[in-house]
């Protein structure tokens, strides 16, 4: 007979441990399976200055070990495994993973989004080698080069800043004339000697050449073509969510989002979605844990109700 817990949750960002931590607390079987290591996205931000409780800001991976701790504490398990297929709609659920198949009652989605894409022909094969979607991860590899970071929203603008403390100089490449990022943001990015702006221009081409040459640029009022030569490129427009293995089980909106509104509840009877992979307007660190505290509530009323 295989063992059935009582929830089995998919990712370990700050809302599958914060989910962990109270269904653990309250007493019920918890798997937590994760991939490569605790935190998701969090845990490539070095500096997260608006999670409460911390004066100075704190690292996002130390943030997550000491969530991951906190929900083992209370006897949540991590696999650590790659979730290859799930099957949601009977009453137990199946997860197939590199590590075996686990079976659950309650099912927990927290499996985030990952960097969107620009779609450029190179793209993908210059991954490591001039491209790259994390300025916390990859940025001290371009230590005094010259850099370019795509995007104009929050993140974008947090890479540039943490860029300009790094490399000789960075290029903002923004498709629009003005910045999506919050105004916090603008004052050190325009006062930053070593950051100017590319506005209204996209990338059309990564020039490489016996290395990374630079990127082709097109202003999108006046068509006109340049180069920006450089060493790297930081593609920061955004994100995807990570919802292909659900795709015919659990509903998502156009974007590949998961429905579900403030409780997490999916359109699947056991199913809940917490954090970035969720539908919702604010994607951050508390509203995230947030999100995995009303899961555990919901969780709670559906083990209840389970005959
Ligand atoms: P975002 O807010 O969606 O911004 C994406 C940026 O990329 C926008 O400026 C967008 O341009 C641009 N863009 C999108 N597709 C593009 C394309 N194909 N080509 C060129 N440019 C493209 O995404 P984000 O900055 O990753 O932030 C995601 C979420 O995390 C947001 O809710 C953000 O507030 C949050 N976040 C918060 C913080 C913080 O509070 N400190 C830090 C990081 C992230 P347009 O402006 O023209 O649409």
């Amino acid at each position: 007979m295989e063992h059935i817990y009582d929830v089995i949750i998919i990712g370990g960002g700050p809302g599958g441990y914060t989910a962990a931590l109270y269904t653990a607390r309250a007493g019920l079987d918890v798997l937590l399976v994760e991939k490569l290591s605790a935190g998701g996205q969090m845990a490539l931000t070095s500096q997260i200055d608006n999670y409460p409780g911390f004066e100075e800001g704190v690292d996002g991976f130390e943030l997550a070990e000491k969530m991951q701790a906190g929900a083992e504490r209370f006897g949540a398990k991590t696999e650590m495994a790659e979730v290859y297929s799930v099957e949601l709609k009977e009453k137990i659920k199946k997860v197939e993973t590199s590590e075996g198949t686990f079976y659950g009652k309650a099912v927990v989605i927290s499996t985030g989004a990952s960097p969107r894409e620009l779609g450029l022909e190179n793209e993908q094969s210059l991954v490591g080698r001039g491209v790259n979607y994390c300025a916390a991860c990859d940025g001290m590899f371009f230590r005094g080069k010259k850099v370019a970071v795509v995007g104009g929203g929050n993140s974008a603008a947090a890479d540039a800043l943490l860029l300009s403390r790094i490399c000789e100089k960075v290029t903002v490449i923004h498709r629009r004339d003005t910045l999506r990022a919050t105004k916090i943001y603008h004052e050190p990015l325009m006062q930053a000697e070593n950051v100017d702006f590319a506005w209204d221009s996209v990338a059309t081409e990564l020039v490489y050449e016996d290395g990374f040459k630079g990127v082709r640029l097109k202003n999108v009022k006046t068509e006109e073509e340049s180069e920006l030569p450089c060493d790297g490129i930081f593609i920061s427009v955004g994100r995807k969510p990570v919802t292909d293995l659900l795709k015919g089980q659990v509903e998502l909106d156009a974007a590949g989002y998961i429905i579900a509104d403030e409780s997490t509840r999916t359109n699947l009877p056991g199913v809940f979605a917490v954090g970035d992979v969720r539908t919702k307007v604010l994607r951050q660190v508390v509203t995230a844990v947030a999100d995995g505290a009303m899961a555990s509530h919901y969780i709670d009323e559906y083990l209840a109700e389970l005959v």
